[in-house]
């Protein structure tokens, strides 16, 4: 590694683990993880060794400052076993970003103003870069839901939104009154999951409440109404999945 691929202030840490990327498809996802680990030094230690069998293309420190750790041409390891918009190898179409944080099991907190700064300047580099829609920038939590909860309903979308960055619409309102449970009845739930997997969440389309519709609703919820998140189908979580299709690009 020679240089870094942004122009933004940044020092090298380079990774072993990476590969050459698959299948030629272009990179055209951002994806978004939390280090999930006590301490910020100790997971750029683990994202560069070979032991973890993990890495990332970028770090970002909790007081903004900016690591690379493989170049954008090569494959970073980050994704896992994950799905977006009828696509499996995410690692070898992606960029993945890893952003200090404790997470859910060591401590979970709000990220730090340097580090959205920073994070979302170093989007705007790569999204200029790449042809990455509003759509596939995304959470590690979309791509695979119920296995992975980063960076978690405590980040910023909108902030990123407000920046020309990933794609958000204004969560319809919980209604807090305890009115009737929607419907979903008969072909009411299979309705649903299509309308999630056509946002781009890895379901099946069973048409049953199963695991899987439950997890891509927590994950949805996570990403686009984090007021709750409990993977109930409630009104607010399907008018905002609607909203959120209806203001898709047409393609
Ligand atoms: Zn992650």
């Amino acid at each position: 590694m020679l240089a870094a691929d942004i122009t933004l202030p940044c020092t090298m840490r380079p990774a072993v683990n990476h590969g050459e990327r698959r299948g030629g498809a272009p990179v055209d996802m951002l994806v978004l993880h939390y280090t999930g680990m006590p301490d910020e030094e100790g997971a750029l230690r683990w994202l560069t060794c070979r032991e973890s069998g993990v890495s990332c293309h970028y770090f970002v420190h909790e007081d903004g400052r900016i690591a690379q750790l493989v170049p954008e041409a090569l494959r970073a390891w980050h994704a896992g076993i994950s799905h977006w918009r009828g696509h499996d190898d995410i690692n070898s179409r992606s960029i993945g970003v890893e952003i200090a944080n404790p997470g859910h099991e060591h401590g979970y907190r709000p990220f730090a103003e340097p580090q959205m700064q920073s994070v979302i300047a170093l989007c705007a580099d790569i999204a200029a870069r790449h042809a990455i829609a509003p759509r596939n920038l995304v959470a590690h939590s979309d791509i695979a839901p119920g296995r992975k909860r980063d960076p978690g309903e405590l980040f910023d979308w909108p902030m990123l939104h407000e920046h020309g960055l990933g794609h958000w619409v204004a969560p319809a309102p919980i209604d807090t009154a305890a009115g009737p449970e929607p419907d979903l009845s008969g072909g009411t739930l299979k309705l649903l999951q299509e309308k999630l997997a056509a946002y781009g969440y890895g379901i099946v389309l069973c048409g049953e409440y199963d695991r899987s519709t439950r997890e891509a609703l927590v994950a949805f919820q996570r990403h686009f109404r984090p007021a709750r998140v409990d993977g109930v189908a409630d009104t607010s979580t399907i008018v905002t999945l609607e909203r959120l299709l209806a203001a898709l690009p047409a393609l």
